[in-house]
């Protein structure tokens, strides 16, 4: 029998939000106004952090925060591998070299220690991942980074909902999220830009509309002051009011998005917990609280009798969708071809990074899944394995 088809992921988009996004069509103001102010000031509420600034995306925020630290060539940044393309391809762009750093094998995140050994006189910049929904390990990051005067920028594109000891992420630091279709909570496409420092935040504002000196939404004139002037030059990464009232909607349910997907992965777990040769990944021993926005496991192909491409193909054939988070960027065509010519040695030690660029696969999660869904994916994965996990 056909069963319908079960997605990697799927937005959590409530027809409140819908209702939302069509009054804010009515409303005669479609792009940046006030729903862009009120996320702000929820995921302000939300992080505890002074300042959120709302972007097109959170790779726009990458590029803005690049441009703010004027990180260019001869700059080093140090990033993993094991992370998405855009923040090596923007450390590419501007000129400077990414410096890859490598990660733990099961949790999938870098350290203090791997991130020290890799500091030069020409590192300006880390930008470690927080993965998968839980957290990097904050205190050890920054104790090197300050030690060595280095400023950190978190991707947390993963990581809206996530806590470390007791903190939301973004309540200290400058820290990037993703609004992406995919990811916890989403505009469809957007980022967003969290920090205390007042005088950053004011020029990432600044920078992601044309370097115009004024930001505000001006109720009276609907838009801003039509005297405001270019301070310098900047580029075009607002984010429009229909998709910020999007992730308002979402952001009043951040609670119940992430502990139905909490559920979720505890029923994967459960149930794989047995299965040799599959390894659920991405636990820090730590104090945090996950909000699982990928359910990844690693393959071994010499016990599960496939490999993870493999998998992802026999998943197919059985209606469900599954990703890879993430190949490894030095591993991609462009950085494989022109990484040495461009930058010189690459770090020698990514065997972590490596090691789960091959094996790691991503199934599917997202709130209004059901633990029926969870059981199909696992039969599905157990049938494939061999007869002898087979009622
Ligand atoms: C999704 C993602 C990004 C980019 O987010 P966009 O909003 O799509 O630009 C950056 N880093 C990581 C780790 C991501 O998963």
């Amino acid at each position: 029998m056909e069963q319908t088809f079960l997605p990697l992921s799927r937005p959590a988009i409530e027809q409140q939000e819908i209702d939302a996004v069509v009054e804010v069509l009515k409303s005669g103001w479609i792009t940046t106004g006030p729903k862009n102010a009120e996320l702000e000031d929820a995921i302000k509420a939300y992080t505890g952090a002074e300042h959120a600034v709302a972007l097109s995306s959170a790779t726009a925020g990458l590029h803005l925060t690049l441009v703010a630290l004027g990180i260019g060539p001869g700059d080093e940044v140090i990033t993993p591998s094991m992370t998405w393309v855009s923040t090596v391809n923007l450390i590419t762009l501007m000129g400077a070299k990414p410096v890859f750093v490598d990660v733990d094998a099961d949790t999938l995140m870098t350290s203090a220690e791997r991130i020290e050994a890799l500091i030069s006189d020409k590192t300006k910049l880390i930008i470690p991942v927080h993965y998968a929904g839980a957290p990097l390990d904050l205190d050890a990051i920054y104790a090197v980074a300050e030690q060595y005067n280095i400023p950190v920028v978190e991707d947390a594109a993963h990581a809206i909902g996530c806590e470390y000891k007791g903190r939301p992420i973004g309540q200290t630091g400058h820290c990037i999220f993703s609004l992406h279709a995919i990811k916890n909570v989403t505009t469809a496409e957007g980022g967003i830009f969290t920090t205390n420092d007042a005088k950053l935040a004011e020029r990432i504002r600044r920078l992601k509309f044309h370097g115009l000196g004024v930001d505000a939404f001006d109720r009276e004139t609907q838009g801003r002051a039509p005297q405001a002037e270019v301070i310098e030059p900047g580029y075009k990464y607002n984010m429009p009011d229909i998709c910020a009232v999007l992730g308002l909607g979402q952001m009043q349910r951040l609670e119940s998005i992430t502990r139905q997907r909490q559920d979720l992965v505890a029923h994967y777990r459960e149930l794989l917990s047995d299965v040799a040769g599959i390894t659920p990944m991405s636990v820090p021993s730590y104090t945090h609280k996950h909000c699982w926005h990928l359910m990844i496991i690693r393959v071994e192909p010499s016990i599960c009798g496939f490999d993870r491409d493999q998998l992802i193909g026999l998943l197919k054939q059985q209606g469900i969708g599954a990703g890879i988070h993430f190949k490894a960027c030095h591993s991609q065509k462009y950085y494989r071809e022109n990484y040495a010519t461009r930058f010189g040695d690459i770090n020698p030690d990514l065997s972590n990074t490596e090691f789960n660029s091959q094996r790691i696969c991503s199934l599917p999660l997202f709130p209004g899944m059901q633990l029926s869904d969870v059981e199909r994916v696992v039969t599905a994965i157990k049938q494939n394995i061999g007869s002898s996990h087979e009622a």
